[in-house]
């Protein structure tokens, strides 16, 4: 029971087979009160209530800072208090440099870094005033080794600007004893490109990595977890590859 008592933020975590749900699962199963924010149309109520009848889903789109505010100011209504923030929302396009739309680039970078912001900005406050908190920035392999399985470049530089982020309020909030990290996970078992790559294809590519495989939902959580509790009381401004040795620098 490493969250007991707290209370914890996940965003993007409405889907059944996504990165941010492992994490809300997980979280709840170490005693965490969990708020679940992701887009209406993904039914964010009915994936808390799946989870237990103490945890909270809100419709937000992390893209509307006045969405986001909304949202963290419902959080605070109901539970009093905000421990932890993952900020896991995230959207992909596979494209060439030079068909990336000025469209296309607002779509992904805002979903990523924007929200990724706004909704830091939310909570911080909040978290200062309490004396602390974790914040858990969901980034990607693809912003390390330029380039994944899915992202286009205009993917690859939003994580590549979730980490910069998380660096730099790592920094800034370290005194306030908030501690912000990154996780960049590798190839996970998702739904994230929506059909774009069948499962088949994902076991395929995985085959060559030095764990021979792909990564579960749960893999990932387990990381945001360890960042999320006092495991990790003394580390802050990390970034933890969670990719099968995909990828080793
Ligand atoms: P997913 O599609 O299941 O999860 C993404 C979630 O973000 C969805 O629930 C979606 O509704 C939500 N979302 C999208 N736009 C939003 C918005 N404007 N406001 C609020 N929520 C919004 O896919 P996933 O694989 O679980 O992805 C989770 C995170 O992990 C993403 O940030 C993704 O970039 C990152 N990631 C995934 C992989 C992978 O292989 N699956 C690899 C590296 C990084």
């Amino acid at each position: 029971m490493l969250l007991q008592g707290k209370v914890a933020v996940i965003t993007g975590a409405a889907r059944a087979r996504g990165i941010g749900r492992a994490t809300a699962e997980l979280f709840a199963r170490h005693g965490a009160r969990v708020a679940i924010l992701d887009l209406p149309a993904e039914a964010p109520e009915q994936a808390a209530g799946e989870i237990g009848p103490a945890h909270i889903g809100i419709g937000c789109d992390v893209r509307d800072k006045a969405s986001c505010q909304a949202a963290i100011d419902r959080v605070l209504e109901s539970v009093g208090q905000i421990d932890i923030l993952v900020n896991n929302a995230g959207i992909t396009q596979r494209r060439a440099t030079v068909d990336i739309t000025p469209e296309d680039y607002d779509a992904v970078t805002d979903v990523s870094l924007r929200g990724t912001l706004q909704m830091s900005q939310c909570v911080i406050p909040q978290m200062q005033s309490r004396g602390g908190g974790a914040i858990v920035c969901v980034s990607s392999l693809s912003a390390l080794q330029g380039g994944g399985v899915f992202g286009g470049p205009h993917y690859c530089a939003a994580k590549a600007g979730v980490l910069g982020l998380a660096r730099a309020m790592a920094k800034e909030l370290g005194p306030h004893n908030i501690r912000v990290n990154a996780v960049a996970p590798g190839l996970t078992l998702t739904d994230f490109s929506r059909g774009g790559t069948s499962d088949e294809a994902k076991h395929a590519a995985a085959k060559a990595y030095p764990l021979g495989r792909v990564g579960k939902p749960s893999e990932i959580a387990g990381v945001c977890l360890f960042l999320a509790s006092e495991l990790s009381s003394y580390v802050t401004g990390a970034t933890i590859d969670v990719n099968g040795g995909a990828f080793i620098h």
